[in-house]
């Protein structure tokens, strides 16, 4: 006897919703229905979906479930951070951060379990790389949040939307797991499911370029890119994609979403690390990237990251005062620049440090041999 699978309904974005409602037999309202009632309302028990026939809740109950990510742990850092650490089997877990302020509230979502791009200063880089997220395991992230933070005492009495902004720059490089993340981040936009805002959903990659022209085309969100260096051989250490996809490239094809984009600006992650991208050096070639003395320049917004560290990488934050003299020489030159304020760090949820759990499959010196190579690091 045959064994008909379930289809777990967080895999859909509407238009997937769809084409399920439709084998079933159902019409495309009925599809919009039930997406409202998992997405907006939370629910997971077709038989609470009261406004759903009898007959296509018995149908649901024997084709399809709704299941949420299995939750290890919460942490709350003294600031209203809260990182959640969820298990996606085989001993991967990933983490997921809520960023709580005055006006918003942002949450991180993470796209893979590791990350192969292995950046130099970033906890999840020297986890390895296990797996992509399914579109279910990342959309459930904001689907958990949004569901047992309206239930939490201090939010369930905001009238105001509790999740205003989300940002693709947790575990993993988004842009390599790409069929996965679009039809998430269409949930995310869709107003039958969260209806965020495309200028407050913001994907951060380390520069895929093939995919940053495709995301224009298909999800047209806020682009950020983790340039990190000013120069190339600089660069290739950092963040070893750049090998890959040098910096003019990846700067050229940001320039091209912006024709996509629903901000006139691409925001460019700088982490300040102590001695090795914080000095004059870097600060002068950095002006002459972005703001040479002929054309218009690169539209962008500087977002300065003090670095978080974390004891595998033996790399220091910049000092206070080296942040601030970074800072004031780019609004000098005339560039847009601010500095991100460090967030969950009691925690470790502040930038660069989610490291989740991951079964590595190589380890950390086999793969940095094979991808980082011997550069100065004031080059
Ligand atoms: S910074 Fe982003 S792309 Fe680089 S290793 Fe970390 S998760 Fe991957």
């Amino acid at each position: 006897m045959q064994v008909q699978q379930l289809q777990q309904l967080l895999e859909f974005d509407r238009e997937g919703m769809i084409e399920f409602a439709k084998g079933l037999g159902e019409k495309p309202f009925r599809a919009t229905q039930l997406f409202r009632w998992i997405h907006q309302r939370g629910m997971t028990d077709f038989e609470h979906m009261s406004d759903l026939a009898k007959s296509l809740r018995e149908k649901l109950s024997t084709t399809a479930f709704v299941q949420p990510l299995s939750l290890i742990s919460e942490h709350r850092a003294k600031d209203g951070v809260i990182k959640w650490l969820f298990d996606v089997g085989q001993s991967n877990a990933i983490e997921t951060v809520y960023i709580p302020e005055s006006d918003r509230g942002t949450l991180c979502i993470s796209s893979q379990a590791g990350c192969a791009v292995g950046c130099t200063f970033c906890s999840t880089g020297y986890q390895g790389f296990s797996r992509n997220l399914t579109t279910a395991e990342i959309i459930a992230q904001l689907w958990f949040a949004e569901h047992t933070l309206r239930k939490s005492p201090e939010y369930n009495a905001r009238e105001n939307r509790i999740i205003t902004n989300v940002v693709m720059m947790g575990m993993g490089e988004p842009l390599q797991n790409y069929t996965h993340l679009v039809p998430a981040l269409k949930i995310m936009l869709d107003d039958h499911a969260y209806g965020l805002s495309r200028r407050r959903t913001t994907v951060s990659t380390s520069g895929v370029v093939p995919m940053i022209e495709r995301l224009g085309l298909d999800a047209p969100v806020a682009l950020a890119l983790s340039l990190h260096a000013p120069t190339d051989a600089l660069r290739d250490e950092l963040v070893p994609l750049n090998r890959k996809y040098p910096i003019a490239e990846v700067l050229d094809a940001c320039k091209g979403y912006l024709r996509y984009a629903p901000r006139d600006f691409v925001t460019l992650e700088y982490c300040l690390l102590d001695g090795v991208n914080d000095q004059e050096v870097h600060i002068n070639a950095l002006v002459d990237l972005l703001k040479p003395s002929k054309g218009p320049g690169f539209p962008c917004k500087i977002n300065l990251i003090p670095f978080n560290p974390f004891k595998e990488s033996g790399l220091k934050r910049s000092s206070n005062a080296q942040i601030k003299r970074f800072s004031d020489a780019l609004l000098d030159a005339g560039l847009v620049c601010t500095v991100r304020k460090t967030r969950g760090e009691d925690i470790d949820a502040a930038c660069g440090q989610l490291a989740g759990d991951i079964q590595d499959r190589t380890s950390i010196s086999e793969r940095r041999a094979k991808v980082i190579p011997i550069v100065s690091p004031l080059s």
